[in-house]
């Protein structure tokens, strides 16, 4: 039996799994590893780690695992139950199962990309998704976004291009307030369908459309149909999810399940690697406190019981707080005069 079960080796999940560690928390992490940014190339914006491979990012998340008693699985969790004590799931590939105390979800979310032939070899590269993460690198150069409604993420890439062209094909012209904005922006609106993505070596050269022509452009910003969960867990447990499809969580990460929290971008409110880091961490601290509020609630309760106990004698001597101690009611108690003969157990303890 586990403390805690982490599903997901993401930045979400590693966070949480370093700090449950340091509580000296017993920790399963298990990952299928597929995760989010898998096609990138790098992160950004991550404290310290700007620029790093989200592989690399991981791999040292990891290794700092070592130290503590965090044990991981490269394995999917194909269900999750709730039981009296906690939590059961089940390992994909005869991997059998596990029980904690406490689940937490750090799965993260899958998007739903267009299919436009080019895309594939260029997703990461010269294809994305978050100008936070990627536009940067990439300022003042022709710039392009993709997509019905991808009004505001034009509007929004000004930030590092003046020359942004918008692209929603055939998704049909953006309203007069968003076409106001953009012609006053100087972004062009081509509703043309788009039929492939032209470039060499993960260099995006030229967007083509339709009806023939292409229009020469450095990168493109997807504004994404939608997203989804990448796990069924979610769902299994029944959590209740937004209209963006991400998990409702409260205070410290916590779900409307007692005992299970979701953390990263399962519970979508930044999508970034440092926020879900940090939600991962929020989560921990929040397990920790629930499991140390039951630990003394336990704790309590046996004191309680104890006192009870017709075979326990509580016993208060002067100088410490009132204890109780168990100890037979045995000749040897009774001819040393009880208490004297407790006391010098207690002072052991
Ligand atoms: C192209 C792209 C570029 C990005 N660039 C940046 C950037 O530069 N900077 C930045 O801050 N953010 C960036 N992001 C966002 C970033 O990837 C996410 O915010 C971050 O990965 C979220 O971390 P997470 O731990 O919540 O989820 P993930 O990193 O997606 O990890 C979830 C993990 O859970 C595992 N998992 C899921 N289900 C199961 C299961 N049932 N059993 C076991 N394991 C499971 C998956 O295998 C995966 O390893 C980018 C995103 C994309 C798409």
């Amino acid at each position: 039996m586990y403390d805690v079960i982490v599903v997901g080796g993401g930045p979400a999940g590693i966070s949480a799994a370093l700090v449950l560690g340091r509580c000296n928390r017993r920790v399963l992490l298990c990952d299928s590893g597929r995760y989010r940014n898998g096609h990138s190339q790098a992160v950004h914006g991550f404290l310290s780690r700007d620029g790093i491979s989200p592989a690399e990012l991981r791999r040292i998340g990891r290794e700092q695992l070592a130290p503590y008693s965090v044990k991981i699985l490269e394995a999917e969790v194909t269900s999750a139950t709730r039981t009296d004590r906690g939590f059961r799931v089940q390992l994909g590939g005869g991997g059998g199962q596990a029980e904690a105390r406490k689940l937490l979800l750090a799965t993260g979310l899958i998007d739903a990309l267009p299919e436009i032939p080019g895309l594939d070899e260029l997703y990461g590269r010269s294809v994305f998704v978050c100008p936070y993460c990627d536009a940067w690198e990439l300022r003042g150069q022709p710039l392009g976004v993709h997509g019905g409604g991808g009004a505001a993420l034009a509007l929004s890439l000004l930030t590092w291009s003046a020359d942004v062209v918008l692209f929603t094909d055939g998704a049909g012209w953006p309203g007069p307030e968003d076409a106001d904005k953009l012609t006053a922006a100087g972004i062009r609106v081509i509703d043309t369908h788009v039929t492939r993505l032209i470039g060499q070596g993960g260099v995006l050269e030229r967007v083509e459309l339709a009806d023939g022509t292409s229009v020469r452009r450095r990168a493109l910003f997807l504004k994404l149909a939608g997203q989804g969960q990448r796990s069924a867990l979610a769902q299994q447990l029944e959590l209740p999810v937004s209209d963006k499809q991400g998990v409702r969580t409260g205070d410290r990460e916590c779900t409307s399940i007692n005992g299970l929290y979701v953390a990263g971008d399962a519970s979508r409110d930044l999508l970034f690697a440092v926020v879900a880091a940090a939600e991962g961490a929020s989560a921990a601290f929040g397990i920790n406190c629930e499991l140390q509020a039951e630990e003394q609630e336990q704790m309590m309760l046996t004191r309680r019981q104890a006192s009870q106990d017709p075979a326990v004698e509580h016993v208060a001597i002067a100088g410490h707080r009132p204890r109780v101690a168990r100890v037979a009611r045995s000749a040897r108690w009774a001819r040393a005069g009880g208490v004297r003969h407790a006391a010098r157990g207690l002072s052991r303890g």
